[in-house]
């Protein structure tokens, strides 16, 4: 397997308050751990700066034009209650898109089999018209309709498994059936949706986990629910919102994987690439918020992607 890997010094420079689970040192935790030798054979990639127009793809103008006034000159601006913008944030939302459409252009030219972008902001929580839970903009949501638009596929399937439930993506194709969208999420959880019963025009695939439980109810919720899900929808391409906060040590939440359930759930998945879309398999990094947990979870995903 060639996996690419997207990376961008702007992604250090979106600043949140001190305190605030969504910090840099994530991405630097990330980073330290690809440097071992083993991930030697990544095919390493600057992210390119986005192209603003492909926001359009899944929020509208007025809302792009929101978040752009939001973006204070100097220090930290408040969007909500955990949502915040810095100088460079807007910069650092429009990499990740472009990073995120740069990896889909890559699965489908052939330059990679699948690829890993290790952004933020993240965005599975971004709505059409809000900005919320550390999310600018829906990364993952612009990749999936930028790969209809641009490589001209039917069906993209976003499967989702932060430990939160990705409102925003859920909201953004709710009435899209060109979109599968599948999570296992902590419910009850912030942001309160991801009830099995929400499942749009039926492409929304919900598996709430209780709290307090962990790998075995995690991986049933994969073969009983979201695995059968992409089998029956047969993906041109797989993205994963790949948030990493399920994990046992995360502060933010109470499943409690380990990085072995990260390395079974990609190949899982890597199954189904290769059986319905070529191998195409797009992962964008989300959650995770314990430094150690996210680090070793990461190198278990990406191992796994590099080893198919
Ligand atoms: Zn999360």
């Amino acid at each position: 397997m060639t996996t690419r890997l997207y990376t961008h010094p702007i992604f250090l420079e979106h600043l949140t308050p001190p305190g605030h689970p969504e910090r840099p040192d994530r991405l630097r935790a990330i980073e330290r751990v690809l440097d071992d030798e083993a991930f030697a054979g990544l095919d390493r990639v600057q992210a390119p700066e986005g192209d603003e127009a492909t926001i359009l793809y899944a929020h509208p103008a007025d809302f792009v034009a929101r978040v752009r006034a939001a973006i204070p000159e100097e220090g930290i601006a408040r969007i909500d209650a955990d949502t915040t913008a810095s100088p460079k944030s807007w910069q650092a939302a429009i990499t990740a898109i472009g990073a995120a459409n740069a990896a889909v252009d890559d699965v489908f030219s052939g330059r990679a089999d699948n690829a890993f972008v290790a952004a933020r902001p993240p965005g599975h929580h971004a709505e059409k018209t809000t900005a919320m839970g550390f999310c600018l903009f829906n990364t993952a949501a612009v990749a999936a309709r930028y790969a209809q638009k641009k490589h001209g596929v039917e069906r993209v399937a976003v499967v989702d498994w932060d430990v939160h439930h990705g409102n925003g993506t859920q909201d953004i194709f709710w009435d899209d059936p060109s979109v599968l969208y599948c999570s296992t999420h902590q419910m009850p959880l912030y942001p309160g949706t991801g009830a099995k019963s929400e499942t749009g025009a039926g492409n929304i695939v919900n598996a709430p986990l209780a709290p307090q439980t962990g790998s075995e109810v995690f991986r049933d919720a994969f073969l009983s629910r979201v695995l059968p899900a992409l089998d029956n929808f047969a993906p041109d391409l797989i993205i994963v919102s790949a948030g990493f906060d399920a994990h046992h040590r995360d502060p933010l939440a109470e499943i409690n994987l380990t990085e072995d359930d990260f390395d079974w759930v990609t190949g899982q998945l890597m199954q189904r690439a290769a059986r319905h879309s070529g191998n195409r398999l797009v992962s964008l990094l989300e959650g995770g918020y314990d430094l150690q947990g996210l680090a070793f979870s990461v190198a278990a995903h990406v191992g796994r992607l590099m080893k198919g």
